[in-house]
């Protein structure tokens, strides 16, 4: 086993949000080293034109020759409730190839060390809040995105059996619902976040009276800032922490009223909250434990007003 700073670093989903925060932050670590005057560390990324994580051959190859010495698995397909819920057949095939070609090429390659990234809704639907790492297993899952969870439950299995049988540090995180810069702003696709830093800009522009919400705005949920993902993440990384499962989140919530009014002040809109009734309320309540974390010597350090000015900023509203 190793602990070592790993020098060559290959990120996977360097374009999506968490694989762009993840190099943000590497970065940052490698202008530390830079002006330190160490040996600074490797960045490897590849679009998706040059390496098809979906394609095996092509996956094992790469890291047959560029053999890094930490693999990040920050690409997935993703998206909100409708695509997962509407195009199960590619959540679960796509994840399914995608982690297995880059779990085995990393351990086929001698890669010892890799970060495996999920996401909260692998627990069960009903587990009690807020939700502790070992309740993975003990119940059926939320069915509009079980095939997306199936596919992250076997990759988080598929590194266990490597640690087991091989020795390989090969760990997993479940983040919690992330905001930040290359979010999704698609009303249809995205999560409820970005969806209301577009409507409340637009309400704005527009010059209207009212904020349209869906639900009851009563549901609770937990909000972590991209960057402070990535952060976690190099955390872990650099104590090479090797145990089992972890969760990164902020450890707190907020009703989706609260996270409207806080949009809002960011944004600078006045109008008043209409809820709408006709859509879902989901769950009505998401949040990690995360003592794990904080075990590791980790808490989160973004304010979710801080964090939601940066998001909005830094989103492709503000070009227009
Ligand atoms: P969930 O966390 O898996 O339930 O997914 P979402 O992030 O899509 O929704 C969280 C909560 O925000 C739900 O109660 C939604 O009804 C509520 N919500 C309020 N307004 C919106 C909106 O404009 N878009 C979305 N996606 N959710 C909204």
């Amino acid at each position: 086993p190793s602990a070592e700073l790993p020098r060559k670093i290959f990120v996977t989903g360097h374009r999506g949000m968490v694989g762009s925060a993840l190099v943000r932050r590497l970065e940052r670590l490698r202008d530390e080293q830079v002006a330190r005057g160490e040996a600074p560390l490797e960045i490897l990324t590849r679009t998706r034109a040059e390496l098809d994580l979906l394609d095996q051959r092509a996956v094992h190859a790469f890291l047959d020759e560029a053999r890094p010495d930490y693999v990040f698995i920050a690409a997935a397909k993703v998206g909100g409730i409708h695509a997962n819920n509407v195009y199960r057949a590619e959540f679960l095939y796509q994840n399914l190839v995608l982690e297995a070609n880059l779990i085995h090429g990393a351990h086929l390659a001698g890669v010892q060390r890799l970060m495996f990234l999920g996401s909260s809704c692998i627990y069960p639907k009903l587990a009690p809040q807020p939700l502790k790492e070992d309740c993975l297993l003990t119940g059926p899952l939320e069915p509009t995105n079980e095939p997306y969870a199936i596919a992250k439950i076997a990759g988080i299995k598929l590194c266990e059996a490597y640690n087991h049988q091989y020795g390989r540090q090969y760990i997993s995180v479940m983040p919690t619902n992330l905001y930040g810069p290359n979010d999704n702003y698609d009303l249809n696709t995205s999560h409820v976040l970005p969806a209301l830093i577009r409507k409340v800009h637009e309400a704005k522009q527009r010059g209207d009276a009212e904020l349209v919400v869906w639900g009851s705005g009563t549901p609770r949920r937990e909000f972590l800032y991209v960057d402070d993902l990535a952060d976690a993440c190099i955390h872990l990384m650099r104590l090479g922490y090797d145990g089992p499962l972890v969760n990164i989140g902020s450890g707190t919530d907020v009703t989706i009223r609260e996270l409207a009014e806080t949009v809002m002040a960011v944004v600078g809109f006045e109008g008043r909250i209409v809820y709408d009734s006709s859509k879902p309320d989901g769950t009505p309540r998401k949040l990690m434990d995360v003592e794990r974390l904080a075990g590791l010597g980790w808490r989160a350090s973004t304010p979710l007003a801080e964090g939601i000015r940066l998001a909005y900023e830094a989103s492709p509203l503000r070009a227009r």
